[in-house]
């Protein structure tokens, strides 16, 4: 989520239906181009953004009463000004905007939904301060926002009070984005937040902005980043979009039942113990040397409290995995070998397949 910014406004005026009734949604992928958002553990927040955002909108392609209408659709930096104004220019019913979001610690986890609002509380503001702070990055800053600077809360001069039947209908579709995350992906629950966003003053529909969830903490970011996991996201968030505008207009637009996907997500150990192979040994001179051929080594590449399969396809192609078991967690190890300078080898060619953290462990047993 750092640095990227958003443009969720919410919204006035009554809901203004295209002639032909459609309800007009545009989705927004946040970041992109030069701004990449947060990167994480290999994982780009604007690459999982523009994915799900155009996963959303395949699913709901197929509704005829359905218009909808992206910020972006490639990987190109989009101003936050540009992006409200193409939503304005559409005559938007709603707006949701789609990002992850990042922490300086590998703790937090889970997903949330922020509506904009007039909120004040020191988190909400540090997180529109980070994605409004993109901004920045635009040319002419200071004359297109007239002086709004996101680090200084007391200067957000866009802001409107919003109707209080405009919030509530965001607040609305905003709970039903986290029970669908909750119930459907048992994913954490972060709930529903108000914040502090750019609004410019001439938009006029409800918004909400997501945080799919962390990309600093290593399994979320796994699931983000995986096609199981996007694809999840991308379902709910669409039927939550459905169910809505059913709500909202008494339409009786025909639900689907999501099809939840389990990735498979391989932790990366950090290593343990790891065998010091280089060692000189001294040996008593009246002790024979022994030729120390009892030894087996592997490469340990990851563990899971996920059960999986020992296939190639699970573990980026490696043959030969091998797995234990310690308490509610599985080891997974790479290879077979009888001497340190064998398992090196498999070592570099574990390390060369991803595993960047794999390490060689002494075989006891
Ligand atoms: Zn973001």
């Amino acid at each position: 989520m750092k640095k990227i910014l958003i443009v969720l406004i919410l919204t006035i005026s009554s809901l203004s239906f295209s002639q032909e009734g459609k309800f007009k949604l545009v989705l927004d992928a946040g970041h992109g181009g030069k701004d990449p958002g947060a990167n994480k553990n290999g994982c780009v927040e604007k690459e999982i953004a523009l994915d799900v955002v155009l996963q959303i909108g395949e699913l709901l392609k197929n509704y005829s009463d359905f218009d909808v209408k992206y910020t972006r659709t490639t990987d190109v930096f989009i101003p936050l000004r540009d992006r409200a104004k193409i939503a304005n220019d559409f005559g938007a019913n709603l707006f949701v905007s789609i990002h992850c979001n990042s922490s300086v610690s590998p703790n937090p986890s889970g997903s949330m939904t922020l509506v904009m609002g007039l909120s004040r509380s020191n988190m909400n503001f540090e997180i529109a301060k980070t994605e409004n702070a993109v901004i920045f990055q635009e040319d002419d800053y200071k004359k297109n926002y007239k002086g709004f600077d996101p680090n200084n809360p007391s200067t957000q001069i866009g802001l409107k009070i919003l109707q209080e039947e405009t919030l509530l209908q965001s607040i609305e579709f905003a709970s039903e984005i986290q029970n669908q995350f909750k119930n459907t992906l048992t994913r954490k629950d972060l709930g529903m937040h108000q914040q502090p966003l750019w609004v410019l003053d001439a938009t006029v529909m409800p918004g909400v902005l997501i945080e799919l969830g962390f990309l600093s903490n290593y399994k979320e970011s796994k699931y983000l980043n995986s096609k199981e996991g996007r694809q999840n996201f991308a379902q709910v968030i669409a039927l939550a979009i459905l169910k809505y505008k059913n709500q909202l207009l008494g339409t009786e637009t025909p639900l689907f039942e999501p099809k939840v996907l389990t990735p498979i997500i391989i932790e990366e150990t950090k290593p343990e113990i790891v065998p010091i192979v280089d060692t000189v040994k001294t040996i008593p001179l009246d002790v024979q040397p022994q030729v120390d051929d009892q030894k087996k080594y592997r490469v340990q590449i990851g563990y899971s409290t996920t059960k999986l399969d020992l296939v190639p396809a699970n573990f980026k192609g490696l043959l030969n995995v091998t797995m234990k078991q310690e308490g509610n967690a599985y080891k997974y190890f790479y290879g077979n070998a009888s001497s340190a300078e064998e398992c090196k080898k498999l070592l570099a060619e574990a390390k060369t397949k991803g595993f960047n953290t794999a390490f060689m462990v002494e075989d006891k047993e």
